[in-house]
């Protein structure tokens, strides 16, 4: 492996409808902790990067079942989590949180520049919708049987007994989980990263380039993703909980929090950098930084293919 200059550390933001608990120590922040501290003592120039992710259905949903708010929730969550982190010796250069200012801007340039750049499709689809609650139905509002196994409790995005991944539409006797209506179908427009024009380069870089540096179940579950192609992937979502789509006629829609949240590794980094009067830039942008993930296996496909893809999108990151 070639010597690098500096290293960006990242370990996954925690999500803060909950506290976090000792596998997720476990398993992801000691140890990043363990290598960021190993690489200090060899005298190398390292950040250890880390913060809350705030945004997405889960912590809207919870809210109303609280009967408080989103703001609420996060603040709770957040600080609850950020003194476990202290408590139990965890150096993290810096811990942010995805509804700072900082993260706002960050993320909403970074769609801005691939929404310029024509990086994105415009797509209008009949997604579920709500009445009662006027509200679009995501991912997690949406409850019904799973098209793969039959498991009757599956969420519009994913379920949680056979780990598919499918739109809320496939779903068999959908229901809002919100009202427990039956929801109807409504247009409504959003934003696609196409992610099979980015296959090519994500083979080559993943496959190819850097074939021995990955764990075996890691480049196995990417190569067979590879192998099915991937698909054009929604990057906005009707939700008043989030990051405003910074286009026109975009009200009442809020980026997708998985297209948010890895954006938060760079917002966290830039407070970092602002404290302590550093520049940033070469920690994302110097082909000589070698940038390392700290995560769980639910979340591979979104830095092994999705992040990647962003950042290749937007064209200035390593
Ligand atoms: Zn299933």
């Amino acid at each position: 492996m070639n010597q690098s200059k500096r290293y960006t550390i990242t370990a996954a933001l925690p999500y803060t409808n909950g506290p976090v608990h000792i596998g997720h120590l476990a398993g992801v922040y000691v140890p990043a902790d363990i290598y960021t501290r190993y690489l200090r003592l060899k005298q190398k120039d390292v950040i250890y990067i880390c913060g809350s992710d705030e945004h997405g259905v889960p912590i809207t949903l919870r809210a109303k079942k609280e009967g408080v708010t989103p703001q609420q929730i996060v603040d709770k969550y957040h600080a609850i989590i950020k003194k476990s982190f202290q408590e139990f010796g965890i150096s993290f250069d810096n811990y942010s949180r995805t509804s700072a200012e900082i993260h706002h801007k960050t993320a909403s340039e970074f769609f801005k520049k691939l929404y310029d750049d024509g990086k994105f499709i415009e797509e209008t689809s009949e997604q579920f919708y709500d009445k009662e609650e006027n509200q679009f139905l995501a991912d997690r509002f949406i409850i019904g049987t799973c098209p793969k196994c039959g498991f009757e409790e599956s969420y519009g995005d994913q379920c949680e007994s056979c780990g598919t991944s499918h739109n809320a539409t496939d779903l068999i006797k959908p229901k809002s989980a919100i009202t427990g209506n039956t929801p109807s179908l409504k247009e409504t427009k959003h934003w696609y990263l196409p992610l099979d024009k980015y296959e090519t380069w994500l083979r080559e870089w993943i496959v190819v380039g850097h074939k021995n540096d990955w764990k075996p179940n890691v480049l196995g579950q990417v190569k067979s993703w590879l192998d099915d192609g991937l698909r054009p992937r929604a990057v906005t979502r009707d939700l008043d909980w989030g990051i405003p789509v910074p286009v026109k006629d975009a009200e009442g829609k809020v980026l997708y929090v998985w297209f948010d949240a890895p954006i938060g590794y760079i917002s966290s980094t830039k407070e970092w950098a602002k404290r302590e009067n550093k520049n940033w830039e070469p920690y994302w942008k110097d082909k000589d930084t070698k940038l390392i993930h700290f995560i769980g296996k639910d979340n591979i496909v979104f830095h092994a293919i999705i992040f990647p893809a962003m950042l290749k999108a937007e064209g200035s990151y390593i």
